[in-house]
């Protein structure tokens, strides 16, 4: 069982098809909404998390992409912009992943998001706003 979050793009021809709920009825996964904008006959964002068997999420993915539907995980998403980090360390104590680290002896700060669960935390404990999410 995994639980993964998804950026999902809603093309105005699927817009307002219940393609999402089908993931639970068809494909065994369970859904959470976490936040979405969907206008019937407009582009639509949806950020959804999904739980279930890891191939039961594959074939999901796979109706997604041939309803039109793109899917890009959000762990993926979370973006460190290098040039407004000053290493201050502020997101440290955040992070519930531990993806932040502070390096012996050159004082900076890495970030490896290979570790993120998109959480959110660091886009707010940041005080330069140097954690995006790219949508
Ligand atoms: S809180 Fe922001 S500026 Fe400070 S180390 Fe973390 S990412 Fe860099
Ligand atoms: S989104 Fe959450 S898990 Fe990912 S780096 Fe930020 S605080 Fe850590």
């Amino acid at each position: 069982m995994i639980a993964r979050r998804f950026i999902l793009h809603f093309p105005a021809a699927v817009a307002d098809r219940p393609v999402v709920s089908r993931l639970a009825g068809e494909f065994k996964l369970d859904f959470n909404i976490l936040r979405a904008t969907i206008d019937p006959g407009n582009y639509g964002i949806m950020l959804l998390e999904l739980t279930g068997a890891k191939e039961a999420m594959e074939r999901g993915l796979e109706f997604l992409r041939q309803a039109g539907v793109s899917a890009s995980q959000l762990d993926q998403q979370i973006h460190r912009d290098e040039r407004r980090c000053v290493d201050c360390g502020a997101c440290l104590g955040f992070c519930p992943a531990r993806c932040f680290a502070a390096e012996a002896g050159s004082g900076r700060i890495a970030f490896d998001n290979g570790r993120c669960t998109a959480c959110g935390q660091c886009l707010k404990a940041c005080p330069r706003r140097a954690m995006e999410l790219l949508l």
